[in-house]
């Protein structure tokens, strides 16, 4: 299965990997990161198919792939 990587600092939590994401993977986390905002994460329990979508919506480049 693929999985996914983000890089909660670089997160601005802008929300456009959350939309993207048609297996709903991405989630808002619990905690802020350093700059005060909620950075998302990744739902294990879900099914990521390594669309790459996710990283290639991110302004943030936060998000790394693999597959
Ligand atoms: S690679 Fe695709 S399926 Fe996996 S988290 Fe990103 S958008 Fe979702
Ligand atoms: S697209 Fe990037 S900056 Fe926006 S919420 Fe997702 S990981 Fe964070």
């Amino acid at each position: 299965m693929a999985r996914i990587t983000i890089e909660a600092e670089y997160c601005k939590a802008c929300g456009l990997c959350v939309s993207a994401c048609k297996k709903g993977v991405i989630r808002f986390g619990g905690g802020t990161n350093a700059m005060g905002y909620h950075a998302v994460e990744p739902d294990e329990t879900k099914g990521c198919v390594g669309c790459k979508l996710c990283a290639v919506v991110c302004p943030e480049a936060a998000i790394e792939v693999y597959r």
